[in-house]
């Protein structure tokens, strides 16, 4: 069984488009998956902890075998051998990587939302998810993401 991952980047320590660079290096070569398209990389302003640099963020497509929980760890491997580091919760950090959706899959566990909330609250998640994929559907609403997030705009 195959998926469609949809993985967000962002970085806002020390050479962000470098840390950016090397984890979609690594995701290339990520067992079991292959990467389908890249958003735009853009810079956004920090949201909840405002006194921090300005994020780097992107959107990989990962057509992927492993199932969500295992992706997820392959991913928290990365960051971390990548010098994952954070002083502050939702402060500064080298590298983080979310799934922002798997497939159509709804879930909430201890280590797993899917999909990411920040999806609904961060609009440049959703403007580069559409950016790559234009006609996803929200797995909550089944309805169109593009019209669902500019409701809650
Ligand atoms: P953060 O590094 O602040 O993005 O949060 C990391 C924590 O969020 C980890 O402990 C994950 O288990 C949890 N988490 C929950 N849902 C997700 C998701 N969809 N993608 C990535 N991390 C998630």
């Amino acid at each position: 069984m195959e998926a469609y991952a949809y993985i967000l980047l962002g970085s806002n320590m020390g050479d962000s488009y470098r840390y950016i660079d090397a984890v979609i290096e690594k995701l290339s070569t990520l067992e079991k998956s292959k990467i389908i398209q890249q958003s735009s990389v853009i810079v956004t302003r920090p949201l909840e902890y405002t006194m921090q640099p300005d994020f780097v963020n992107t959107v990989v497509a990962l057509l992927t075998q492993l199932p969500p929980q295992t992706l997820l760890e392959k991913l928290q491997e990365i960051e971390l051998s990548l010098g994952r580091e954070r002083t502050i919760p939702k402060g500064p950090r080298t590298i983080d990587c979310d799934i922002l959706l798997y497939d159509d899959m709804v879930c909430t566990t201890p280590t797993l939302t899917l999909p990411h909330p920040q999806i609904y609250t961060r609009p440049f998640a959703a403007q580069l998810l559409l950016e790559i994929n234009n006609d996803i559907i929200d797995p909550r609403s089944h309805k169109p993401l593009r019209e669902v997030v500019l409701c809650h705009q």
